[in-house]
């Protein structure tokens, strides 16, 4: 059974831990009570909480083992970007940390990572793979995500095959053939074996090419997986135009797009997908977001959990930097964390049955009690879970209400 919520104008609780000489029945006025078929989850007064669905991470890299926190310290005393990740730092750095995991180990950062997201009121987190960079250091990585998208006491999973990422040191010599073959079989692998539901490219000046993306994004479109890429972080190399021509869902980073991207977009019903929090951490200017607003392009706003550019697991640091670093209103920081993210994962929309990132009825039962006066506080408590209870379908997977 789901969890049930009812109002009311007096409930008697009878609570001795609430109970005062002058209110020896605990009656908690103009307030809720949550339960399941267990047992009561929450009681409280309607006026100190504010419900919202729960909150979509539609972009992380969280399934990573090891710390960058040496890359860190020399970033912040100036070191570029492209020169850290010249000098094997980065990605490939990352890509060492988890070649050395076990399976195991890296699913159980995973699962811990997700946990302490849902504590900040994510029920729903995409996660990519793209840290394992050989056919078994991604198959690995996968596997690991899977055990996470298994288990119901964590918030639910969206699996991203992160094909194209960096180019690692083996395939130096051989990169034509690393990109057909994770284009081919590897692709056509993580479809039949069900790994994942989208495929990404890193699309970018030193990264990917236009090209070698829109072979992973064919073989994908052909394997029935959907589409997302990260465009033009550091460069427009034309990404938002392949973005509208393979129909991807979501186009992610933006800190570079010209007009005719953003129109490619537009027509395309593409989101784009914003992450402050890389920006904030490579000191960058903001995507164009009024433009974006202006052309109607849909806006989602993701955390980017990876260990080098996106220290974070909160989401709701990311929507809290969006507003006054990328110049989203609140309004449109909320509808990016829960609507539209859920859009942007084909989670809602046209045809989805028990849609997500809305409350509605006939709506997945994934919301948030929040220990808030209002949704618009949400940005506020920087750093501090202050949810009551969140809800999976309708079961508590975390929260202070929450006991485990
Ligand atoms: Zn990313």
């Amino acid at each position: 059974m789901s969890l049930v919520g009812i109002a009311a104008k007096r409930i008697v609780t009878c609570d001795v831990s609430r109970a005062t000489p002058d209110n020896p029945l605990a009656v908690v006025e103009d307030a809720a009570v949550l339960y399941d078929e267990h047992s009561i989850s929450w009681i409280g007064p309607r006026a100190a909480a504010a419900v919202t669905p729960g909150l979509i991470d539609a972009h992380t890299h969280s399934a990573w083992a090891g710390s960058r926190h040496d890359e860190y310290a020399l970033r912040m005393a100036g070191a570029d970007y492209r020169a850290i990740a010249a000098a094997g730092g980065g990605i490939l750095s990352t890509y060492r940390a988890v070649t050395a995991a076990s399976e195991e180990t890296l699913a159980l950062e995973l699962a811990a990572r997700l946990r302490r997201m849902a504590e900040l009121g994510v029920t729903t987190v995409e996660v990519k793979s793209g840290y394992g960079l050989e056919p078994d250091g991604e198959r690995k990585q996968l596997r690991a995500i899977a055990r996470a998208r298994a288990d119901a006491s964590l918030p639910s999973v969206v699996a991203t095959y992160l094909a194209l990422h960096a180019l690692p040191e083996s395939a130096r010599g051989s990169r034509d053939y690393y990109v057909l073959r994770a284009s081919t079989s590897m692709v056509q692998e993580v479809a039949q074996q069900k790994l994942a539901q989208f495929v990404d490219a890193y699309v970018d000046e030193k990264a990917f090419t236009v090209d070698e993306a829109r072979l992973v994004c064919e073989a994908a479109r052909r394997a029935g997986l959907g589409v997302r890429l990260h465009i033009g972080q550091f460069a427009d190399i034309g990404g938002a135009q392949l973005c509208a021509e393979v129909g991807a869902r979501s186009a992610d980073h933006l800190e570079h797009i010209d007009a005719s991207g953003i129109d490619a977009l537009a027509k395309s019903g593409t989101l784009a997908t914003l992450l402050p929090v890389a920006s904030f951490t490579l000191r960058q200017d903001p995507p164009p977001v009024a433009a974006f607003r202006e052309a109607g392009v849909g806006m989602v706003v993701a955390s980017d959990a990876n260990p080098g550019t996106a220290p974070t697991e909160s989401l709701p640091l990311a929507m809290a930097l969006s507003v006054p670093m990328y110049g989203l209103t609140p309004t449109e920081a909320i509808l990016g964390a829960t609507r539209n993210a859920a859009l942007s994962l084909g989670l809602a929309g046209h045809g989805v049955s028990r849609p997500r990132g809305t409350l509605a009825s006939g709506a997945r039962a994934d919301m948030v009690v929040w220990d808030l006066p209002h949704e618009l506080a949400i940005l506020q408590p920087w750093g501090a879970p202050k949810t009551h209870l969140v809800l999976r379908k309708g079961r508590p997977i975390a929260g202070s209400a929450h006991s485990r």
